[in-house]
């Protein structure tokens, strides 16, 4: 049986738009891929199949050899990821990394989030509101906020696009170190080549199906 995560021929249309044709991947578990390719090479489109956000044409998307069609989005046991971290702004930082820690006990909950901040480098910050931080203490805690549930597997989208190249080459490489001392498998979408490298043990080429793609490489 084959572990971690798997995509088979997966095809996804908006309309008359093919956004992913025949698309074949498989990520070990533990494994970090990123995932390369131009704007609109169906990047997004690749982690929100993933994720269960789109309808597959046909294909299928896979956990240890499974099909999940029939599983939805929030019991795929998958954490995301975006460009801008899309914290809570009314809540704290403590209760933004405590969001999907709600069937533990208190006292474990905040354990957890304190283990986080000091995972991702921000001890002590619990009671930061999101309007205190700066770009990169944002996308540190987006970080913490998706990996405190120990998700399955970690869907990445352009993560530190946001951020000045000086800070990005930092934060890859912390999100690199992360990522393995938490043996977490991970997609990461980005369209920054030297990025790829930094963060991922293998890095796969998306181009879009107008230009004659057969698949993930
Ligand atoms: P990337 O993330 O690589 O930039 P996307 O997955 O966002 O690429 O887009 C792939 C293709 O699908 C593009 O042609 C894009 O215009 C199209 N697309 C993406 N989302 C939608 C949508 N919601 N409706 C219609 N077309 C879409």
């Amino acid at each position: 049986m084959v572990s971690g995560l798997g995509l088979r021929d997966v095809t996804v249309r908006y309309g008359e738009t093919t956004a992913l044709d025949g698309v074949s991947l498989a990520v070990e578990r533990g494994e970090v891929v990123a995932l390369l390719g131009p704007s609109g090479s169906g990047k997004s489109t690749l982690l929100r199949a993933i994720a269960g956000l789109e309808p597959l044409v046909s294909g299928a998307v896979l956990w240890d050899g499974a099909d999940l069609a029939a599983v939805p989005t929030h019991k795929r046991g998958f954490g995301m990821v975006f460009q801008d971290g899309q914290l809570f702004p009314t809540m704290s930082v403590g209760r933004n990394v405590g969001y999907g820690l709600t069937h533990l006990a208190k006292p474990a909950q905040r354990a957890r989030v304190t283990e986080l901040l000091e995972l991702v480098g921000l001890p002590g910050l619990e009671h930061r509101r999101p309007t205190e931080l700066s770009g990169g203490q944002a996308q540190r805690v987006a970080l913490a906020r998706s990996l405190a549930p120990s998700p399955r597997a970690l869907l990445l989208d352009e993560p530190l696009s946001a951020l000045d190249p000086g800070l990005r080459r930092r934060l890859a490489d912390d999100l690199a170190r992360i990522l393995r001392e938490t043996h977490t498998t991970a997609v990461y979408v980005t369209h920054d080549p030297e990025e790829a490298e930094r963060v991922a043990d293998r890095v796969v080429v998306l181009t879009a199906p107008t230009a004659g793609r057969d698949g993930a490489a």
